[in-house]
């Protein structure tokens, strides 16, 4: 009789065909191992889970036994093993797990770099281990999609408002414009396709011989998932966004900014919040992200002090102009990362002092602009390297 079975620390799972033969032939061979290895079976810690059997037969081995019947679904390294596939109400746990985090989170204040960062190392590392064993309900996938973006936009975890960007777009590459996410429901498949390719090695039949991912030497869950993605354009813009010396919510801003989506007064004042959709600094023409950055008489000057502070003169009023710029014309490399550093700041400062107008009606000055972004970029660059650079 072939007999398999499944060993974590002191659990042992052991699995034989549904009828009293086998039961008994497999309680025998454990017998032979208990005497040669002197570990004893707990009969009141032992079950017996049976499918598709007659309830006398069920009886009969119960009685042969000595276990007590139970039923499926039981749990097993924290997750539910049951026959059937799994249901809605079967992975509530996993929701959760995540819900009771972003509780213990939401006491804090946390910037969106922050909950970016949150969202791609916790929150999707909780349904990973899930998600590698079992294909999961799509109501369940959706609910985590919907628990990730209400976390990410809002800080809460059932807040379903749409966010600036979608998230499909969240889930591109960063090289593709998004923030490198999983895709829960195409990365489950992928990884669920792993088990189907280690069945596959040890019985393949000519039927799925001719399925080319299940017959490949070695399967890897990130090539699959990248074919199961649709690819989109890539972006221009990418290093400059995702430089590493850049501070990560400045990064997240600049990102915003590159897109779009920033709530600029004339996108709010399109969706009727708002009757005044010019610029909050000068008020004379209406304030779009190009005019913000760097049309605006304000954001022009603080460009040109900050490029004087680097050693340049620029003329270009337009943000990607500007990145095509310092890319054409620094060609070394650490310089122009820190440029990209600078410039990352100068966007979030800008958007920090149109806020600031906004609900504060305070402007702040421009030297105390260039001074902030001198600071954050020193401080940056000599947290990141560990030594002092001069800038
Ligand atoms: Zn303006």
């Amino acid at each position: 009789m072939a007999m398999n079975h499944l060993c974590f620390a002191d659990d042992l799972l052991m699995f034989c065909r549904g009828d009293l033969n086998s039961v008994k032939l497999m309680l025998e061979g454990f017998k032979v191992f208990s005497e040669a290895t002197g570990l004893q079976v707990n009969p009141t810690k032992s079950s017996i889970y049976c499918c598709g059997m007659s309830s006398s037969i069920q009886t009969s081995i119960q009685q042969c036994s000595g276990f007590k019947l139970d039923f499926l679904p039981f749990r097993y390294l924290g997750v539910p093993i049951s026959s059937k596939k799994l249901k809605a109400s079967d992975c509530d746990l996993l929701v959760e797990k995540m819900v009771a985090k972003i509780k213990v989170w939401s006491s804090r204040h946390i910037s969106f770099a922050g909950r970016m960062q949150l969202v791609n190392s916790v929150l999707m590392s909780i349904c990973v281990y899930w998600g590698q064993i079992f294909l999961l309900p799509k109501r369940i996938t959706q609910k985590i999609t919907a628990i990730c973006r209400s976390f990410l936009w809002f800080g809460t975890y059932d807040e379903s408002r749409p966010g600036s960007v979608g998230w499909d777009q969240l889930c591109n590459h960063k090289d593709q414009g998004g923030l490198g996410f999983r895709n829960i429901s195409l990365w489950n498949q992928a990884a669920v396709g792993k088990l189907a390719w280690a069945i596959s090695e040890n019985s393949i039949t000519e039927a799925l011989a001719s399925t080319q991912w299940l017959t490949d030497p070695k399967y890897s869950i990130k090539n699959i998932y990248g074919g199961l993605c649709t690819q989109q354009p890539k972006v221009h813009w990418h290093r400059f966004v995702w430089n590493r010396f850049s501070v990560p919510k400045h990064r997240f801003t600049l990102w915003l900014a590159l897109l779009d989506r920033l709530k600029t007064r004339v996108r709010l004042f399109k969706i009727g919040v708002g009757d005044d959709p010019s610029c909050a600094i000068c008020g004379s023409v209406v304030e779009t992200c190009s005019h913000l950055f760097f049309e605006c008489t304000f954001s022009t000057d603080c460009l040109q002090l900050v490029l004087n502070w680097l050693g340049y003169t620029v003329t270009k009023t337009n943000l990607t102009q500007v990145f095509m710029w310092v890319r054409r014309y620094c060609k070394k490399e650490f310089r122009r990362k820190v440029i990209f550093t600078a410039l990352a700041g100068l966007v979030y400062q800008i958007w920090k002092a149109r806020n600031d107008v906004v609900w504060n009606h305070n402007v702040p000055t421009k030297q105390f602009i260039l001074k902030t972004i001198q600071f954050d970029t020193r401080h940056r660059i000599q947290n990141l390297l560990g030594k002092t650079v001069r800038l």
